[in-house]
């Protein structure tokens, strides 16, 4: 993340204070991440953001500092003044590790509040006064409920991967907490994917936001051995088995669409006897957190997950990733297959077609720009695979000259 072309601005020049700068330069980041050099400058003005990015792009420290800038120095008459939501503990964790890091010379005090623990840590914590809370919004409301955690004081509030604190079906939760909220304060919001439910949050709660298109580094594709099986979908179970029957297969994600057809696909297999375990928005967090440990330590074989629940999760030695079902965006592809062929190690993605399918698959092609080698079944005549001269024809060419990936100018504050 370091090597940034060098005539990208300096955090001082984004207008990062010296105690913040000092703490980000003993953790060796001496350039902003495109991000951060984005809306860093916004959030010191006040301005709300949308951000559409994923963890990993430096996120974290493009809406700390501005907040711990912003706070300046401790003030708790009014109880915490900042307030961040995130849909799991680990990246609750994550972040407020983040704030504690960059605040370092700072004399700002956070709170850390999630589920699955005894709250008597937490509450003692915010009865001890804090001016920063991060909290999964479950255990934040019941604390609220108790009379715990008045929230009349916040001027900044963070909804962090709110696509999937939407899938995880918090969106409720999420609601009550923000009516708890006074009215005038500056709001950001950070999603990978911008689906209708979070386009209706960011309306409801943002004023007049600025909006951020962060899109990942593609992974180097090349080096992923990559193919599809046109198959009807009545079958793809029956293949799916096959495919299982051999053994150099030891570690596989399974991608769906639906959390239903996660969990009809991995008791499938585990019916056929191949351990598998299902991971989604649906599951609690144990039992998200117990089927990622056992395929991590290859208990599971198979890993069968949706997109979003799948994000994050950084398995070393994956050997294949297979698509039960194509994504609907093609971009959602390029991230799937990045599971395998991580550290160097070459990788294997299978996909299964099927009819309904067809035109997902030349978006992802027209995307990748080179066809998928076709490995079982036949290629649709009629269904042309994408040379590199179609890109920009498909559907996926006109989604990435649509508007709102560059942000909607009518959204943009004035
Ligand atoms: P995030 O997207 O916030 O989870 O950040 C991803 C990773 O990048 C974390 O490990 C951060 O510590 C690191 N990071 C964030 N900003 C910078 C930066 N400007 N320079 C170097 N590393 C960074």
């Amino acid at each position: 993340m370091s090597n940034h072309p060098s005539n990208h601005p300096s955090f001082s020049q984004l207008g990062v204070a010296e105690p913040l700068c000092r703490a980000l330069a003993a953790r060796n980041y001496h350039r902003p991440t495109p991000i951060q050099a984005r809306a860093i400058p916004l959030l010191l003005d006040g301005r709300d953001i949308v951000g559409v990015a994923q963890t990993g792009t430096g996120k974290t420290a493009a809406f700390a500092l501005p907040i711990l800038q912003l706070l300046g120095t401790p003030d708790r008459r009014n109880g915490p003044r900042a307030l961040v939501l995130a849909p799991t503990r680990e990246l609750a964790i994550q972040i407020a590790d983040g704030f504690k890091a960059y605040g370092a010379n700072t004399k700002l005090r956070l709170a850390v509040i999630f589920g699955g623990v005894s709250q008597r840590g937490q509450v003692d914590r915010l009865r001890r006064g804090v001016d920063i809370i991060v909290a999964t919004p479950g255990r934040l409301l019941d604390l609220m409920n108790q009379g715990h955690a008045a929230l009349g004081g916040i001027q900044h509030l963070v909804l962090d991967e709110a696509d999937r604190m939407l899938d995880m079906g918090f969106i409720r939760d999420v609601r009550k907490i923000i009516a708890a909220l006074p009215h005038d304060r500056q709001a950001l919001l950070f999603s990978a994917t911008m689906p209708a439910a979070v386009e209706r949050l960011t309306a409801d709660i943002l004023h007049r936001p600025t909006r951020i298109d962060i899109v990942p580094k593609a992974v180097a594709v090349e080096s992923i051995r990559q193919s599809v099986h046109f198959v009807d979908a009545k079958a793809k179970l029956g293949l799916l088995r096959d495919l299982m029957a051999d053994q150099r297969l030891s570690r596989v994600i399974v991608f769906t669409r639906t959390k239903h057809r996660a969990n009809r696909v991995a008791d499938n297999l585990v019916k056929a006897g191949i351990a598998a375990e299902a991971i989604h928005g649906n599951k609690s967090q144990g039992a998200r957190q117990r089927a990622l440990e056992s395929f991590r330590q290859g208990r599971a074989r198979v890993l069968v997950a949706t997109d979003i629940a799948a994000r994050g999760i950084d398995v070393v030695g994956v050997t294949h990733v297979i698509n039960f079902e194509l994504p609907n965006e093609p971009e959602s592809y390029v991230h799937r297959i990045g599971r395998t062929a991580r550290a160097g190690a070459s990788g294997v993605a299978l996909s299964f077609c099927d009819a309904s399918e067809y035109a997902f698959l030349r978006d992802i092609e027209a995307l990748i720009r080179m066809p998928i080698t076709v490995d079982g079944g036949e290629r649709p005549s009629g269904v042309v695979s994408a040379k590199p001269a179609q890109r920009g024809r498909g559907r996926a060419g006109r989604q990435r000259n649509r508007p709102r990936r560059g942000g909607r100018p009518a959204r943009r504050a004035a």
